[in-house]
C-alpha cells in the first residue's frame, strides 16, 4: 500500500469547507453524478472515434444507499482512472482547486458564499471518509482504491475490480445522516439530475405481485436523458412540447399557450424551450419557474436578476455551457454572457409572438386575453420589446373584436376625432357595471375598448406617450356629449338664471360620503336626466397610485370626487324648473327684485368710481361698496336656502340622483332601501 500527503498548505481545509457551504451541502450529489456522467460521455466519445474498442455495455450510473454501513455510492461504467490519473486528477488537481478555494476565501468572502461548484472534494462536506474504487478503460489496467479521511493524508492501493469504471463511496458523517434517506436522495436526484444525458438508476422498479410490491430487478431510472430541448424542433410535435411542459411542472394542470424553442450557436451557445403560461390577472405567483441548465446539469431556478423581470413570467428551461456553473448568483447577474443571453431571449420572444400573430391570427386572438398581461409588462419595462410588440399588440372592444394599434386607429379615426384633432379612444374597465355608459357611447356610434387588467392604468399612460394625437378616456369620465368634444353641441333649454336656481336644489340632495360637483349640460332629451361621472385624470392618478409608482402618496390620499351632471334638456329637469317657480316663485321674485336693486346701486357706484384713481375714491364710497356686496351675499344666501329647502323635500330630485348612482353601482345600503321605498311611493302617487 502506498501512502502520501496531499499538497495542501493549510492543515485541514475540510472544516472550513463544511462551515462555509453549510446551506449548499446537498450539491455534493450533483457534483459526483456530473463527474460520473462526464466519465461516461468521454468513454462514448473514445468509442465513437475508435480509440476504445471494447464493449460499452450497460452505462447506467447507479446511486446506492447502505444504511447499515452508512455509505452512499455513486457508480459509473465510464473511463475510470489509472493510479497515475488518480494522482494527477484527484491528489493534485482536485485538491489544488481546494487550495484555490481557500485562497479566494481569504480575499473575498462574498465570492465564496453561494459558490457551489466544488467538484469531487465537495464529497467531504457530508463524509468522514471517501473511497474511490476505479478501473480504467485502458487495456490491462490495474484497478485502484484510494481513500482519504479529509486530512491531507490519503492512501492508494491496488485492488481486484472486475468492472470498468468508478465507484465513489462516501462514508456519511454523523451530521449528514439525512443523506442516507431514500426520499432525500430521490428528491436531490430529481432536482439536480432530472435531465442529465446518461441514465441514472436509483433503486429498483417495483411491481404488484401476490398482494405486495416486489422488486423487478430493473433499475428505476430517475432522469430523462434526452429532454425535448436537446432535440431538433423539426422532430418535435405540439404534443411533445406539451408533454415536456407537464414533465417539468407535474403540478401544473393547464397547457401552456405557446412555446419557443431556442437554438442559438452564435455569439454564444444556448438551447432551451420557453413556454407562455396562461397569466390572467396574476403577476406574482408564477415567477421563478424558469430553470437554468449548463449542459443538462441543473444550475438554478432562481432567475431573478438573471433574466428580465417580465420574462420571469415564462416557464421552461434555458441551457447554455456559457452559463457558469460554479459561481454565485451575484456573479451570474453581472456576467456579460448572461446579459447577452437575456437580451437575445427578449428579442426571440417578441419575434416568436409576431410570427404566431402573422401565421395564425385566429389562434393568436384566442390566446390573447391570457397573453396580454405579459406583453403589457414587457412593453412597459423594455423599450425594444415594445417596439416589436406594437406590431402585434391587440385591443379588444366590448363586442369581443380584436384590432392591432393601426387597425384601431383606422376604425375610430373618423367618428372619434375631437375638435382639437385628437383621436379619443374610449375604454372601460368593467363591462357590466359601466353598461349604461357603454350603451350611451355606442348609441353615438363610438367604439369602446376593454382595458381591464392589473397593468391597464400604466399601459394606457404608456400608449398615450407613444401614440401621438391619441387620448384615452374612460366611458364614465364624462357625459357622452362631452367625452369627444365636437363643434356641434346641443342648445341648452336652461337659461343662466334657471341654472342658478337649480344648482342649490340638486346640491341639497347629493350624497355626503364623497365630493360631488353639480353641473348642467345640454344633452339629448332622450339621455338620462342625471349622470354621475368621474374625471379621467383624477381617477387615473388614483388608480396608478394604488398600483404604486410616482405621486402615489399624494393622489392616493385624495378623496373620491365625482361630477353630478344634470341634463339641461331632459323633460324631468324642465319639470323641476317649472315646479320650483310654481312653488317658490313669489319668494324668488322678491329676492330677485332685491338682487336687481342692489345690483343697480352697485352699478351706480361703479359709474362714480370709473374715472377716479384708486387713491381718489372717498372712504364713504368704499364703505358703501362693501356694504352692497355684503347685502348681495346675504340675499343670495337666503335665496339659496329657500331653494335648498325646496330641493330637500323634492322626491323627484332625489330619485333622479339615486337613479344615476344606481347606474354606476354606487347606491348601497340604507340609501338603496330608501330608494326602493320612494320608488313605490312615486308609483302610487
Ligand atoms: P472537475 O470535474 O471540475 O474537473 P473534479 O474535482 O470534480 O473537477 O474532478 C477532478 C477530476 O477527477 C476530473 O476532471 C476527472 O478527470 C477525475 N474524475 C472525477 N470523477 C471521476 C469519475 N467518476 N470517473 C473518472 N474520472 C473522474
Amino acid at each position: 500500500m502506498q501512502k502520501g500527503k496531499i499538497n495542501v498548505t493549510s492543515e485541514n481545509i475540510f472544516p472550513i469547507i463544511k462551515k462555509f457551504l453549510y446551506s449548499d451541502h446537498e450539491i455534493f450529489l450533483r457534483e459526483l453524478v456530473s463527474n460520473a456522467v462526464d466519465a461516461t460521455q468521454k468513454l462514448k466519445t473514445l468509442s465513437s472515434k475508435g480509440e476504445f474498442k471494447g464493449e460499452l455495455g450497460d452505462l447506467t450510473i447507479r446511486i446506492k444507499l447502505d444504511k447499515e454501513a452508512k455509505t452512499l455510492t455513486v457508480s459509473d461504467a465510464g473511463i475510470g482512472m489509472t493510479t497515475e490519473e488518480i494522482d494527477k486528477y484527484i491528489n493534485q488537481i482536485a485538491f489544488s482547486s481546494a487550495e484555490e478555494f481557500l485562497e479566494k476565501y481569504k480575499t473575498d468572502a462574498h465570492a465564496i458564499i453561494g459558490h457551489f461548484g466544488l467538484g469531487f472534494y465537495s464529497a467531504f462536506m457530508v463524509s468522514e471518509r471517501v473511497e474511490i474504487r476505479t478501473k480504467s478503460y485502458k487495456d490491462e489496467a490495474q484497478a485502484v482504491r484510494w481513500e482519504c479521511d479529509g486530512s491531507p493524508e490519503y492512501q492508494v492501493e491496488d485492488i481486484e475490480k472486475e468492472q470498468r469504471g468508478t465507484d465513489i463511496i462516501l462514508h456519511i458523517d454523523e451530521e449528514s445522516t439525512d443523506f442516507l434517506e431514500d426520499s432525500r436522495i430521490e428528491e436531490l436526484l430529481k432536482k439536480y439530475c432530472k435531465f442529465l444525458p446518461v441514465e441514472i438508476g436509483f433503486g429498483q422498479e417495483k411491481e404488484w405481485k401476490d398482494e405486495k410490491y416486489v422488486e423487478t430487478g430493473k433499475d428505476k431510472i430517475i432522469n430523462n436523458p434526452t429532454p425535448a430541448w436537446t432535440k431538433k424542433p423539426a422532430d418535435l410535435k405540439d404534443e411533445d412540447y406539451k408533454a415536456f411542459y407537464h414533465e417539468m411542472y407535474p403540478t401544473t394542470f393547464e397547457d401552456p399557450l405557446f412555446n419557443i424553442h431556442l437554438n442559438v450557436d452564435y455569439p454564444f451557445n444556448l438551447t432551451g424551450i420557453l413556454y407562455f403560461p396562461k397569466i390572467k390577472n396574476n403577476l406574482e405567483i408564477q415567477k421563478n419557474k424558469i430553470q437554468l441548465y449548463s449542459n443538462q446539469v441543473f444550475v438554478t431556478d432562481h432567475v431573478d436578476g438573471i433574466v428580465p423581470d417580465f420574462l420571469m413570467l415564462l416557464h421552461g428551461v434555458l441551457d447554455s455551457p456559457d452559463i457558469p456553473l460554479n459561481v454565485s448568483r451575484s456573479y451570474l447577474q453581472s456576467d456579460q454572457n448572461v446579459k447577452k443571453i437575456s437580451a437575445h431571449i427578449t428579442k426571440k420572444v417578441a419575434d416568436r409572438l409576431h410570427e404566431i400573430f402573422k401565421e395564425d391570427r385566429t389562434k393568436f386572438e384566442e390566446k390573447w386575453d391570457d397573453l396580454k398581461l405579459f406583453v403589457e409588462y414587457g412593453s412597459l419595462t423594455d423599450e425594444k420589446f415594445y417596439e416589436k410588440a406594437a406590431k402585434f399588440f391587440l385591443f379588444k372592444n366590448t363586442d369581443g373584436k380584436y384590432f392591432t394599434l393601426d387597425e384601431y386607429e383606422t376604425l375610430v379615426k373618423e367618428n372619434q376625432t375631437d375638435k382639437h384633432k385628437n383621436i379619443i379612444y374610449l375604454y372601460t374597465d368593467k363591462t357590466e357595471e359601466r353598461y349604461s355608459f357603454i350603451e350611451a357611447a355606442k348609441s353615438k356610434g363610438y367604439d369602446v375598448l376593454i382595458m381591464d387588467d392589473q397593468l391597464a392604468p400604466h399601459f394606457i399612460n404608456h400608449l398615450e406617450q407613444k401614440l401621438t394625437g391619441k387620448r384615452f378616456v374612460r366611458v364614465d369620465s364624462d357625459v357622452v356629449e362631452k367625452m369627444i368634444e365636437k363643434e356641434d353641441g346641443f342648445e341648452s333649454k336652461l337659461s343662466k338664471d334657471d341654472e342658478d336656481n337649480l344648482l342649490p336644489v340638486f346640491r341639497s340632495q347629493v350624497p355626503s360620503d364623497s365630493t360631488y360637483f353639480v353641473q348642467f349640460e345640454p344633452m339629448a332629451d332622450t339621455a338620462n336626466p342625471v349622470i354621475v361621472t368621474q374625471n379621467e385624470f383624477m381617477r387615473r392618478m388614483k388608480d396608478m397610485s394604488a398600483l404604486g409608482g410616482g405621486m402615489a402618496g399624494y393622489y392616493g390620499q385624495m378623496p373620491d370626487s365625482y361630477n353630478l351632471v344634470v341634463n339641461a334638456n331632459h323633460a324631468l329637469v324642465q319639470k323641476i324648473k317649472d315646479d320650483v317657480l310654481k312653488n317658490a316663485g313669489e319668494e324668488l321674485k322678491k329676492f330677485d327684485a332685491e338682487i336687481t336693486s342692489v345690483k343697480k346701486d352697485q352699478e351706480a357706484l361703479e359709474a362714480l368710481k370709473k374715472d377716479k384713481k384708486e387713491e381718489e375714491i372717498p372712504q364713504e364710497e368704499m364703505d358703501k361698496a362693501e356694504e352692497l356686496d355684503k347685502n348681495l351675499r346675504e340675499i343670495e344666501k337666503k335665496k339659496e336656502a329657500i331653494l335648498a329647502e325646496y330641493g330637500k323635500n323634492n322626491k323627484l330630485v332625489k330619485q333622479m340622483i339615486d337613479l344615476a348612482l344606481l347606474a354606476n353601482n354606487m347606491l348601497k345600503g340604507e340609501a338603496l332601501t330608501k330608494f326602493v321605498k320612494r320608488s313605490v311611493e312615486l308609483i302610487e302617487e
